[in-house]
């Protein structure tokens, strides 16, 4: 072989080495191009998300043993007379001057409730739990005690029509300090309870159902004492988009506001 044809030869080995190393580069840094990772983990977040709005969008507001199950002034606990199965009374420190009844809430409820409860004690809140579970009997002898007092009107303003409660879904109930400070009164929110609460209560799967601001769409005054069962998926979802629970159920298109 001549030199030339060596020097030939080297050549085009030289350049076909060339050739398959910068292909095998560009391939490899295709594949591994950071854009197409991301787009990837990007689509399946949404297809994720999708799934579960849809998920959501399926709840059960209507039936009165569902834990979704949608209760306020216009829409009424039926069958009227309906009471929770499964009452219980959990160990938290309950109002004395409770009947059984009110003591109690929905076994659902009873261990994150009790969670909750201890939580607040370790942060030194002496709380105490009134007014779980009103039977349909209980809140019809309050309202017309109410209407005796006052009047018709000013009765439905302060207090819920007789099978419009949501404490006889067994999933509410008020709280307050053991030395009843700002029992049932707004300014319980200024307290260190009413602020511990309304930041964790969503932890634990409850929602602060009635917030300032929100009258005319939950149909009651501020109440930041008065707290719902969701569980924790939906009450931090609720808690997260600063919404009450009727404008959250209207963004999921269970209801139009
Ligand atoms: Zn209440």
């Amino acid at each position: 072989m001549s030199k030339k044809k060596i020097l030939v030869f080297a050549s085009v080995a030289f350049i076909a080495i060339l050739a398959s190393l910068l292909i095998f580069l560009f391939r490899s840094n295709k594949v591994e191009a950071p854009n197409f990772r991301d787009n990837s983990s990007m689509l399946n977040e949404d297809i994720l998300s999708d799934t579960e709005a849809e998920q959501k969008s399926y709840l059960d507001i209507k039936s009165a043993t569902s834990q979704y199950v949608l209760v306020n002034k216009s829409n009424q606990v039926k069958p009227q007379d309906y009471r929770p199965a499964d009452l219980v009374v959990a160990d938290v420190d309950v109002s004395s001057s409770d009947t059984k009844d009110e003591q109690s809430v929905r076994e659902i409820v009873k261990s994150s409730l009790e969670k909750m409860m201890r939580d607040a004690k370790a942060e030194g809140l002496n709380l105490v739990m009134n007014s779980g579970f009103r039977s349909y009997s209980s809140q019809s002898f309050y309202f017309n005690n109410y209407v005796k007092q006052s009047g018709l009107e000013a009765a439905k303003k302060f207090s819920a029509q007789p099978g419009y409660s949501e404490h006889q879904t067994g999933l509410s109930f008020d709280l307050s300090y053991k030395n009843r400070e700002c029992y049932l009164e707004i300014c319980f929110a200024e307290t260190k309870a009413g602020k511990w609460l309304a930041d964790n209560a969503h932890k634990y799967g409850f929602i602060l159902r009635y917030p300032e601001g929100k009258e005319s769409i939950t149909g009651y005054q501020y109440e930041p004492w008065h707290f719902r069962f969701l569980g924790e998926d939906i009450a931090k979802d609720v808690y997260e988009k600063k919404l009450t629970y009727e404008e959250y159920l209207s963004e999921l298109g269970l209801i139009s506001l």
